[in-house]
């Protein structure tokens, strides 16, 4: 495809800003741009004008339907599709869509979860027309994203609260940047940029595994004899039906608007990363959403299957996401970027300090935002940052800040005092501050990767986090600057006072030793090892009262969160372990049977002659019978775990016995089918092997 092309291609789906200052009148474009700038009130005579004007574009650019699109809380989008047309009179139809039907939606929303937010008889929930993110068409429909709340207007989705954070961000960052006498800003946002990691295997092949088809990751499968030792993949050059793949869903995202920008293999084999140009956290959560369900349409195009989970195949790199994110003003400086005049750098340093402090203090909530059924196989495990919370600042960084609490002089390249406000402070390329990839938490020169994401997840939740968490140590720091007489003392005293008090955060050694396990235990870190230990911290008495402080959440939308993810913890081991006892009943016993009978009719017909040696077939039938023997034990042990899962407990009860219940059946049993499958003839094995899998598509 030629340049040119591209450029047309992109956004050729998205009733853009070019769209609307083509398409609308003036002064409705001009009301419309205010509404999205500020968010004044959409009077309706204006939505009219604008729904109009976009159902003439979407009709012309073959879409029948729209949909308000949203973000419930079962972590995927949601749509529910109308067409335009509307009967004449006469036997024809025409094509309408009015302002109100732009604006507001209510779908009966029943089956969607709530947590008990809102109770059956008014089950009705209403989207509102989120005018900061562009409508777009998908699949020939007119796509327009929606905040959806209960009638009595709790937020039940993930892009609410998300901008609320946001908003709550600005208000903060504002008063500092006010305070540091910018006054041509009028806003600052949060820009993100997610990386994506996902596998893509033959889709042949992914079929056959009901454990992927149901539950996204493998729960039986022994390792193939060649993993990722050799270093192979690693930005390995693309084979040809990813390649493929990959323009494709390029092609894809840029008709939609997203800035596809990166695309290279993973650790492991058939595993890759997507990444875009990063945009506002809105903007961001919206296109990470249709880039994870583009990547599985557009594969399932390509005869693939792209597995999203956190680690569909155990033994082997999981996926996650890396949530890159920085706050800047609408002038266009990034916050976190060392300026070039002293005073740009103090405002620097603040805003820094502000992040180790707000992570340090709420290090909790952003474990609780990365925490998942699904991640658990990750989080902790060797590959992916461990469960306890750190930053990496790099030395440079914290040569700086170490010699502002000592009140020493910086020893760094060019030997300064450092005094606030004064000094100009080095530029911290990416390649002196990018070093540590064990790093849960990394400054990356000019703005913080958040590594703990697993790859299925949305982006909103730990997005949230991180805006009401640094909002809070904003407002701290803009109370305590706005009292002061003397703001350069106040400010110096403020950075090495917040420093001092958190540096226990700051860790620039290897995460994944055993010794920082220990140490961190020393610094009082915390250390929540599975979703279960985590959850509990989102309905604190310290989560509520900084998220209702911020009026990110009510105490009630906290509560009904927190219900809701426990479920979806407690059904996602459900579901594996029912998936487990299918295919081991229905497949793999069967096959363990049949290969038996093979071997017992061999030795059969060898015992009545004496010459034959009958060592080998009476070893493996011996061994095979014995591990089949353990097998039935632990399904037993599995299949009673299930049943008493149905008794009645609370829901954290809930949550811990699948954890260490089912959870442990699941593993026990895994152990005993992992062995057999290396010892069962593989023309009797039911299901295509991690080998079969992972090297599969060429
Ligand atoms: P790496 O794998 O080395 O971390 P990538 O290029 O894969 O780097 O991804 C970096 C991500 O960070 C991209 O999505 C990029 O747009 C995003 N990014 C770059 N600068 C910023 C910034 N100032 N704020 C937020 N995200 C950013
Ligand atoms: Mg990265």
């Amino acid at each position: 495809m030629s340049k040119c092309k591209v450029t047309e291609l992109f956004g050729s789906m998205v009733f853009n800003d070019a769209a609307m200052n083509t398409r609308l009148p003036e002064d409705v474009y001009n009301a419309l741009k205010k509404t999205i700038s500020q968010g004044t009130h959409l009077e309706l005579d204006v939505a009219n004008v604008v729904a109009n004007a976009m159902k003439d574009w979407a009709v012309e650019n073959g879409a029948t339907h729209y949909t308000h699109w949203f973000q419930p809380l079962t972590g995927i989008t949601a749509e529910k599709h109308d067409s335009f047309i509307v009967p004449k009179g006469d036997g024809r139809i025409i094509m309408e869509f009015s302002g109100k039907e732009l604006v507001r939606g209510e779908p009966d929303a029943s089956s969607l979860p709530s947590g008990g937010l809102r109770s059956t008889f008014e089950a009705r929930g209403y989207t509102i027309w989120d005018t900061t993110s562009y409508a777009f068409i998908k699949d020939g429909t007119l796509c327009i994203p929606t905040a959806f709340c209960s009638y009595s207007g709790e937020a039940l989705d993930k892009k609410t609260p998300l901008l609320r954070s946001m908003e709550a961000l600005n208000k903060q960052a504002m008063r500092i940047v006010k305070l540091f006498g910018n006054s041509e800003v009028q806003g600052v946002v949060t820009g993100v940029g997610p990386e994506q990691e996902y596998f893509l295997i033959d889709k042949e092949l992914f079929l056959a595994r009901p454990d992927l088809v149901y539950t996204g990751r493998t729960l039986f499968g022994t390792r193939p004899p060649k993993g990722q030792e050799l270093e192979d993949h690693y930005f390995g050059c693309l084979k040809s039906r990813v390649c493929d793949f990959m323009k494709d869903i390029d092609q894809e995202l840029w008709k939609l608007g997203v800035c596809a920008k990166t695309k290279h293999n993973e650790v492991a084999p058939s595993q890759h990363e997507l990444a875009p140009i990063y945009s506002t956290a809105n903007i961001a959560t919206d296109h990470n959403q249709i880039t994870m369900e583009l990547l599985k349409s557009v594969a399932n195009r390509h005869d693939l299957a792209c597995l999203l989970h956190e680690k569909p195949f155990a033994g082997v790199n999981g996926s996650g996401k890396h949530n890159n994110w920085s706050i800047s003003t609408d002038t266009g400086i990034n916050l976190l970027e060392p300026g070039n005049t002293p005073h740009e750098n103090a405002q620097f340093l603040l805003f820094l300090v502000a992040v180790i402090k707000a992570v340090d203090e709420y290090q909790d909530l952003l474990r609780v935002s990365s925490a998942s059924a699904g991640n658990d196989h990750r989080l902790g495990a060797n590959e992916a940052p461990p469960a306890i919370i750190s930053i990496f600042l790099g030395e440079e960084l914290t040569d700086i800040l170490e010699s502002i609490d000592l009140g020493a002089d910086y020893k760094g390249k060019e030997k300064q005092a450092m005094e606030i406000g004064v000094t100009v402070l080095p530029h911290f390329p990416k390649d002196t501050t990018d070093r540590n990839r064990t790093s849960p938490f990394a400054f990356t020169g000019n703005k913080f990767e958040f590594r703990m994401l697993g790859s299925a997840f949305s982006i909103s939740g730990p997005n949230i986090v991180l805006n009401t968490a640094i909002s809070e140590v904003l407002c701290q720091f803009a109370d305590a600057l706005e009292k002061t007489d003397n703001f350069n003392a106040a400010l110096a005293e403020l950075v090495k006072k917040t420093y001092r008090n958190h540096k226990r955060i700051i860790f620039n050694g290897n995460n994944y030793s055993d010794e920082w396990v220990e140490e961190a235990l020393k610094r009082g870190l915390s250390n929540l090892k599975t979703t279960v230990d985590a959850f509990p911290e989102f309905i604190s008495e310290k989560s509520i009262a900084l998220f209702t402080k911020h009026h990110v959440f009510a105490e009630t939308e906290l509560r009904s969160r927190y219900e809701i993810f426990m479920e979806a913890y407690c059904k996602a081991i459900h579901i594996e372990a029912l998936t487990m006892v299918d295919m081991t009943k229905g497949s793999i016993i069967p096959a363990c049977i049949s290969y038996q009978n093979e071997l017992a009719a061999l030795l059969n017909s060898k015992n009545d002659r004496t010459e034959f040696d009958c060592s080998l077939e009476s070893h493996l039938l011996s061994k095979i019978s014995s591990l089949s023997g353990c097998l039935l034990k632990k399904l037993t042990a599995l299949e009673d775990a299930v049943l008493d899962s149905k008794e009645s407990r609370g829901i954290f009860d809930c949550a811990s016995f699948y954890r260490d219940r089912v959870f442990t059946a699941m593993a026990e049993m895994r152990l005993i089918v992992d062995e057999l499958e290396t010892l069962v003839a593989a023309k009797y094995w039911p299901f295509p092997t991690y080998a079969q899998m992972l090297y599969s598509v060429l």
